[in-house]
């Protein structure tokens, strides 16, 4: 077993240097060219005084310069920190602050949010930018210290490491209930177990494709891009403009010859819905695996009758037990479409318990919350021992550590975990971890609003829930909608930003005088089902009689 992560690739560069490792648009990278070029930039962070355990983070849209930055910080005995380019610069400005970055690796046309992140002195104080794929950035507030062509003067040679598996290898930031997001420290041994897992379960060797559809601030990624290297296989990254272009994110999977497909579902929705998969589609496609949220079953039974020579799993896992825990291979295409897919059991070394609020098992069938144990479990939040404490405990019987999710679940007389939905106001929408808190947040710093508040509703669109906000303007005055979606969006991610709005001369109570959510959440259920009578009406007065 590799004990670092990054020592996949080096294996792969010793033995077969000319494989091919990663395709993405016209570029091709080998095994080689991956090691080398990798050593390069960690060379260079290493000359200019990064220390084992120093974060680096990267806003590099995906491609293989993003691919070589990972692999670089991770050479040079760091701890990369994937930044979201769409996010917002004050949010931005907060995972920095909390991380405190040596560099900051750029990728092309991220000057302009450089720009305004580095107007922040200090969230980025002695914060270094440098290019990874380009010219020197240009730019405010910031001075850009090399560009992708000085690095072919760093020695093409690896180093030895002095990291240990138990140390950090990554942090992926996700939505903070607070407004702060939470950084959740994952080391190398946790990714190292999973990825050796999941390449040994489906067997993955050098001769697959495989997607690299989830971005790479998203822990489902890892398992993209670790499990090609550790088989040797070939990356193909999704370019992500595909992701609103159903047809052409098919023609890509049949073009590249994908052996194995690795997304959340919300984008297996969209390809059903538009009917971007014809039968017999896909065929070098032997896997199809999701994760991340509930797929619903209508769009399995439409895929798996498509596509019957491709395997069907469900993976299951918050990004603090690094990608997933528990699996499900679906034996065969479901008869109905209300049967429940399952979370299934949990991988090797690891655990899902449902348990009570004593900590006792549920009985078969009873939905209990759901605990993870074992080898993907996160060290914890970064630098930030309270939240960590809060939600990582110990088992008051077997003393282990485990995580409490926040999803319920129970346990079928199969033997198989059964999902059954959230604890909390934590949501998933497009595939995007989402607490409503963090909107809420945002909303409260907009002094043109008296009171607000965010609810999730279930759609049968692609987006899994829709975001609803009430609003109260100050003192009944009148403002646009469109004034209050772009003032949040300086405060939240595009993908947060409330599609449905809801003006109120006050917000429901209940009768303890807080705000009543599930009155809130029946007045948007109405307004969707009225919207969607109003629908049918308009498309069937549209019909035109044939006679
Ligand atoms: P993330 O940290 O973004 O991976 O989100 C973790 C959360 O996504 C879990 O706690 C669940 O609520 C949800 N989730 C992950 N995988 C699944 C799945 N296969 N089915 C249903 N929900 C899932």
């Amino acid at each position: 077993m590799s004990q670092l992560i990054q020592e996949w690739v080096i294996r792969q560069a010793e033995r077969d240097p000319d494989r091919p490792a990663i395709s993405f648009k016209k570029q091709r990278l080998t095994y080689g060219e991956l090691d080398r070029q990798s050593n390069q930039l960690a060379e260079l962070l290493r000359e200019s005084g990064c220390h084992a355990g120093d974060r680096v983070a990267f806003c590099v849209p995906k491609s293989p310069a993003a691919i070589i930055s990972m692999l670089a910080v991770l050479k040079a005995d760091c701890v990369y920190v994937p930044i979201d380019s769409d996010c917002p610069p004050a949010r931005v400005n907060k995972v920095l602050a909390a991380c405190r970055p040596k560099w900051l690796l750029a990728g092309k046309k991220t000057g302009s949010l450089l720009s305004k992140v580095f107007a922040d002195k200090d969230a980025t104080r002695g914060v270094h930018v440098g290019c990874v794929n380009g010219d020197s950035l240009k730019g405010e507030n910031f001075v850009c210290e090399f560009a992708a062509s000085d690095l072919a003067r760093f020695s093409e040679a690896g180093h030895s490491f002095v990291n240990s598996p138990s140390d950090a290898a990554h942090i992926l930031f996700t939505s903070g209930s607070t407004g702060v997001p939470k950084g959740v420290v994952i080391t190398h041994e946790n990714a190292v177990e999973f990825v050796e897992w999941g390449v040994d379960f489906f067997g993955i060797n050098q001769y697959d494709r495989v997607s690299g559809h989830a971005p790479l601030h998203f822990d489902l990624s890892t398992f993209d891009i670790y499990g090609a290297f550790a088989a040797g296989a070939q990356l193909y990254p999704v370019p992500p403009e595909l992701n609103l272009l159903p047809h052409k994110l098919a023609a890509f999977i049949r073009q590249s010859e994908l052996t194995q497909w690795f997304s959340v579902p919300s984008i297996l929705n969209y390809l059903a819905k538009f009917d971007a998969v014809q039968f017999g589609d896909f065929p070098s496609l032997r896997r199809l695996m999701w994760c991340g949220e509930v797929l619903p079953t209508p769009t399995l039974i439409h895929l798996m009758q498509r596509l019957p020579e491709a395997e069907f799993t469900n993976l299951y896992g918050p990004t603090e037990a690094t990608i997933a825990s528990s699996y499900y291979t679906v034996p065969f295409c479901p008869p109905h479409e209300t049967d429940q897919i399952p979370i299934g059991v949990a991988c090797t070394d690891e655990k899902l318990l449902v348990l009570d609020a004593a900590f006792k098992p549920t009985p078969v069938d009873a939905i209990g919350d759901l605990y993870i144990g074992g080898v993907g479990l996160s060290p914890g939040y970064w630098q930030d021992e309270e939240k960590t404490k809060s939600v990582f405990v110990q088992h008051p019987e077997t003393g282990e550590r485990i995580y409490r999710t926040g999803d319920l679940a129970k346990l079928g007389d199969d033997g198989q975990v059964h999902f059954i939905g959230r604890a909390d106001t934590q949501i998933k929408s497009r595939g995007y971890r989402i607490e409503l808190g963090e909107i809420e947040t945002g909303l409260a710093t907009l002094e043109f609003l008296e009171e607000s508040a965010v609810v999730a509703i279930d759609t049968d669109g692609f987006e899994n829930k829709l975001i609803c906000c009430a609003w109260v303007p100050v003192d009944g005055q009148e403002f646009d909608v469109k004034r209050i979606r772009s003032e949040l969006a300086a405060h939240v991610p595009k993908y947060m930003v409330p599609s449905e709005w809801l003006q109120l001369d006050r917000l429901p109570k209940n009768v303890n005088g807080k705000i009543d959510r599930p009155e809130l959440r029946r007045q948007f259920d109405g307004r969707q089902a009225d919207a969607a009578d109003q629908r049918r009406k308009n498309d069937a007065s549209r019909i035109v009689p044939t006679v």
